[in-house]
């Protein structure tokens, strides 16, 4: 008999503080934290060193049968395998960020990261950070969240996660490609970024990380009361 499991969707654009969040909630809900931007990205870094062009859509679905994505869950967070090689910060360059926003426009792959992402979600209680999983992974997650923040707060939280990491990167460089792949991810016609019907929206623009976990924290029990 299939468990019954707690699914929490926590979807939203770049920065919003999605994985900061869904990192600090489950932990202290003893949940799973699935980062599925980290599987997206994974199949951006094969392409990428295979050296199949991000805009190359057949170049692209011909890869998928190479790869063989598993996740590992270890301490709470899932770890990605590609091909049984342990994935790392080489998934969060800013050249495999925009492959990511690329491959994820593909249906094939999308529907290829489809059955992972549920499986994981179906045997644990889970917090999954993404941009579909209220609509399309997960629509049966009792909590759903769409997280926002004003651009400019989202630009600065990214532009620093890059500059702490040893990239040189100018501040408008960050918030141009950033509004540019979220309109991408916002806009395409297959699994896009938008919230749930039956998701609470939770802007967090000028709170704290205390402050924003505090109030998640507040709508996750409304909901599983
Ligand atoms: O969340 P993160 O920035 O790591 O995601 C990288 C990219 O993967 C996003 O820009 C988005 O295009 C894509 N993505 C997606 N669906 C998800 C998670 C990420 O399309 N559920």
């Amino acid at each position: 008999m299939k468990k019954t499991t707690v699914k929490i969707a926590l979807d939203g654009p770049s920065g919003s503080g999605k994985s900061t969040m869904a990192k600090l909630l489950a932990k202290d809900m003893g949940f799973v934290y699935i980062d599925t931007g980290a599987l997206y990205r994974t199949i951006g870094l094969y392409c990428a060193k295979k050296g199949v062009a991000a805009d190359d859509l057949n170049g692209i679905i011909a890869l998928l049968p190479e790869i063989n994505i598993k996740m590992q869950l270890i301490d709470g967070g899932g770890v990605v395998y590609l091909n049984g090689r342990k994935i790392g910060d080489e998934i969060r360059t800013p050249e495999i960020t925009k492959y990511a926003s690329d491959v994820s426009k593909i249906p094939e792959v999308r529907s290829f990261l489809l059955e992972l992402q549920r499986m994981i979600a179906d045997e644990n209680n889970t917090i999954m950070d993404g941009r579909d999983i209220g609509t399309v992974i997960l629509p049966d997650a009792q909590v759903k969240i769409f997280m926002y923040a004003d651009d400019k707060t989202r630009a600065r939280r990214r532009y620093n996660e890059l500059i702490a990491k040893g990239y040189d990167v100018k501040y408008e460089d960050v918030l141009s490609d950033m509004m540019k792949r979220d309109k991408n991810d916002r806009e395409r016609q297959i699994a896009p970024a938008i919230p749930a019907d039956d998701a609470i929206i939770h802007d967090n623009s000028g709170m704290s990380i205390e402050e924003n976990f505090e109030a998640l924290k507040k709508i996750i029990n409304e909901k599983l009361i």
